[in-house]
């Protein structure tokens, strides 16, 4: 049946603005197709016993267009910070440049830590190159290269400043763990690059694997990103939960998403202590607005994800199994509607209208759902605070600008600035040592490290860092930044030179 059913009246397109429950959320109905799947999934979220009373506040396009260059009007964020729960719709990112990322605006602002993606195939309802996938990607959203430091430094060097924290690594090794315990799941996987970046990846690794002592029940394990990514594509169905740094949780929920072939279907919620966000993973997809065709499964399951979040796990059960009974029947929006399987095609409204009718049913082939009722205490959980670290500065990397491409005429230059106490240790470039003793066969740039450390039995202190850097200026050394050279508790706090 290729007919798709339309609503006869349009005002029925107009969007709810005002409900009767107690529990204030403050909604963005957005661009595009967003006004239309979101009235669509709060239809839902009501029949299905939400108890919720929508604040609606205005984003994205008209609002960056007004000047706005966040995409959000300053009075929003008074609802926002009340209400502490966002349900949003896609928006439209006018063309061109000065405009700036609501989500990362919103997420940064709020804290909002933690992302969340559920990604799961609905075979044989919704055609997925993997039967059986049902991962939910949890990641790192405030941290790692998304801090935006960057600098250039010479004419052929600029850097991008990775930065982690343990409390950072805590809140979301502890909210997977917490997620999993809640959702009824039984492994918990860790991706990092910890076999190169040691510090950093392997801070995120070491306190994934100090939290899930904490929880004996969860299995953890750990896979070095790349090989963990090759397996998540290639046989997504051994994953449950799957914990990760920003940038490679970017890259992977998107894998993720779209390797279970419904990334109209995916929800996503942001989570932190001061808020959550939630919508759907899809854009605002402005070819189809207007038109009562767009599939509303995305927002109204990111609504499911909300419902749980505040404590309304009753709701959210009733509401998820009553669309997964929907899809089983092959009641279908355009997007996924195939021949064969699908029974009848049907537009925004009526397929909100299809889920309604079935809200008190349970699938028969797929999984039915369950929620707690009240998860609400695993959301936000809080780092722990620790004594500091005895810390010594034992050093300093001092990294110059330096044309020629052979380290040794640089090397004698730098040694004008040793003394007794502390003295030239090691020059690299990227990374490599090439001084004392490198390859003739590295390549190197114009962007030298030149690492000064303490000699045995002697102290180094802030004073010699000035004197160093006094010495340097003196030579006309073009030095570019410092990196002071710690020791915590005793452990090195800085890595070696690659070949050192
Ligand atoms: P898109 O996700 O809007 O659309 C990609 C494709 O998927 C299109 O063919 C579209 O028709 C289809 N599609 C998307 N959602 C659908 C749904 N619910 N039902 C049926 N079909 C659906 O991506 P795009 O076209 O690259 O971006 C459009 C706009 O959305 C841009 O302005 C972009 O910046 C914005 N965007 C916003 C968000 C957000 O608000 N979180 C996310 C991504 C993109």
């Amino acid at each position: 049946m290729n007919n798709i059913a339309r609503p006869t009246d349009s005002s029925t397109l107009e969007p709810a603005t005002a409900t009767s429950g107690t529990v204030p959320i403050t909604v963005a109905f957005g661009d595009g197709i967003g006004p239309e799947i979101m009235k669509a999934s709060l239809d839902v979220l009501l029949a299905g016993g939400a108890d919720i009373a929508v604040e609606p506040i205005d984003i994205g396009e008209k609002v960056y267009l007004a000047g706005q260059t966040a995409g959000i009007a300053p009075e929003a964020w008074d609802s926002l910070r009340r209400t502490k729960v966002f349900y949003k719709a896609p928006i439209t990112t006018p063309q061109g440049g000065g405009f700036k990322s609501l989500n990362v605006t919103v997420r940064k602002s709020l804290g909002l830590f933690a992302n969340v993606r559920p990604c799961r195939t609905y075979e044989p309802f919704v055609a997925s190159k993997h039967s059986g996938m049902d991962v939910v990607i949890i990641r790192e959203n405030e941290e790692d290269l998304y801090a935006g430091i960057e600098h250039r430094q010479t004419d052929e060097v600029v850097q991008c400043l990775k930065l982690i924290s343990r409390p950072g690594c805590e809140k979301i090794a502890r909210y997977a763990f917490d997620y999993a315990e809640a959702h009824g799941r039984k492994k918990v996987t860790c991706f990092t690059k910890d076999n190169i970046m040691k510090l950093t990846d392997g801070l995120f690794h070491k306190v994934f694997e100090e939290v899930g002592e904490d929880y004996p029940g969860i299995e953890k394990e750990h896979w070095i990103v790349d090989i963990g990514a090759a397996k998540l594509a290639d046989t997504p169905e051994d994953f449950d939960v799957v914990v990760l740094p920003n940038l490679y949780g970017d890259v992977l929920s998107d894998v993720a998403a779209q390797i279970a072939g419904s990334v109209g279907l995916a929800p996503s919620a942001n989570i932190g202590a001061a808020g959550a966000m939630f919508e759907a993973i899809h854009g605002s997809a402005p070819r189809r607005a207007g038109q009562d065709i767009a599939n509303p499964s995305g927002l109204l399951l990111a609504g499911v994800m909300m419902l749980s979040h505040i404590g309304q796990g009753r709701a959210a059960e009733r509401i998820h199994n009553a669309w997964l009974k929907t899809m089983e029947d092959g009641v279908h929006t355009y997007d996924i509607f195939a021949d064969g399987v699908s029974t009848q095609k049907v537009g925004t409204l009526a397929f909100a209208q299809a889920i309604i009718d079935r809200l008190g049913e349970e699938p028969v082939t797929l999984a039915p759902v369950r929620y707690a009722e009240n998860a609400r205490s695993f959301n936000v959980p809080v780092a722990t605070t620790r004594p500091p670290a005895r810390k010594e500065l034992v050093g300093i990397d001092v990294f110059v600008h330096w044309p020629e491409r052979d380290p040794v005429p640089l090397a004698a230059v730098m040694q004008q600035a040793e003394n007794g106490a502390y003295k030239l240790a090691m020059i690299t470039n990227r990374g490599v040592k090439v001084w004392p003793a490198g390859l003739p066969e590295t390549f190197c740039t114009d962007h030298w490290r030149c690492r000064f450390l303490a000699e045995p039995g002697k102290q180094f202190n802030k004073a010699m860092v000035v004197e160093i850097l006094n010495k340097l200026t003196q030579e006309g050394v073009d030095f570019i930044k410092t990196e002071h050279l710690f020791t915590f508790d005793g452990e090195p706090g800085f890595s070696l030179g690659q070949g050192q």
